[in-house]
């Protein structure tokens, strides 16, 4: 993965990639030339995808060998108590994983982290998943009280050849977790859905290429 638009920081690429609007789910919506998905779908742009995701997949997949990062913006707001539990998730799998449910947390060949009410520590809360298996949470916000909004920033590292991917809390510019032994033997599509409409808006926009700075967290690994 190594195109013109791509920034490179050291040996860490920043890769110029979108979000792909033919694979949107009709629940949610693309905005922003493609950087930018909501949870107020319903869109009639013509779209019927065959994959179950409630969401949607980036233009590019880690398919070489090496470290990329990407960032993305987190923005929700709670105005009815939750029916669902999970408000948004982000992270990479294999693209047959979304053909097979709204979520890629259950799959063995996905690996995300996302928002969503928690039967640990009763907030709505931060959380790695891989494999159906909570792997860390911390609390964002008390649990869906109407009213209550959240703002975070994520950031997602991928190195392939350490089989490891990295999620940094960007706006504390701490480690949130690391997944080891990920499997990156096929391409692994960066995937980002968003959930619970009829009771919260959730917007996730994407920083890539040039709008992404590599945090200096990264380089001290
Ligand atoms: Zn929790």
């Amino acid at each position: 993965m190594c195109h013109h638009n791509d920034r490179v920081y050291g040996d860490c690429v920043c890769p110029n990639f979108a979000m792909d609007g033919s694979t949107i789910h009709e629940t949610n919506l693309l905005m922003n030339c493609g950087k930018t998905l909501t949870n107020c779908g319903g869109s009639t742009a013509g779209h019927k995808r065959s994959g179950k995701y409630h969401g949607i997949i980036g233009t590019r997949p880690f398919a070489t060998p090496g470290k990329f990062y990407f960032e993305v913006d987190i923005k929700f707001t709670i105005y009815r108590r939750l029916q669902d539990k999970l408000l948004f998730e982000i992270g990479v799998a294999r693209r047959e994983e979304t053909e097979r449910n709204h979520t890629v947390s259950g799959s063995k060949y996905g690996w995300v982290v996302c928002a969503s009410t928690c039967s640990f520590c009763k907030t709505i809360c931060l959380q790695t998943l891989h494999n159906r298996k909570v792997k860390r949470h911390k609390p964002l916000i008390p649990k869906s009280d109407p009213g209550n909004s959240c703002l975070a920033k994520v950031g997602i590292f991928i190195d392939t050849r350490a089989h490891q991917m990295v999620v940094i809390d960007a706006k504390q510019k701490s480690l949130f977790y690391r997944f080891k032994n990920v499997d990156y033997s096929q391409p692994l599509w960066p995937v980002f859905g968003t959930y619970n409409s009829g009771c919260a808006s959730v917007k996730l926009t994407t920083r890539t290429a040039r709008d992404v700075l590599v945090p200096s967290i990264y380089f001290k690994e």
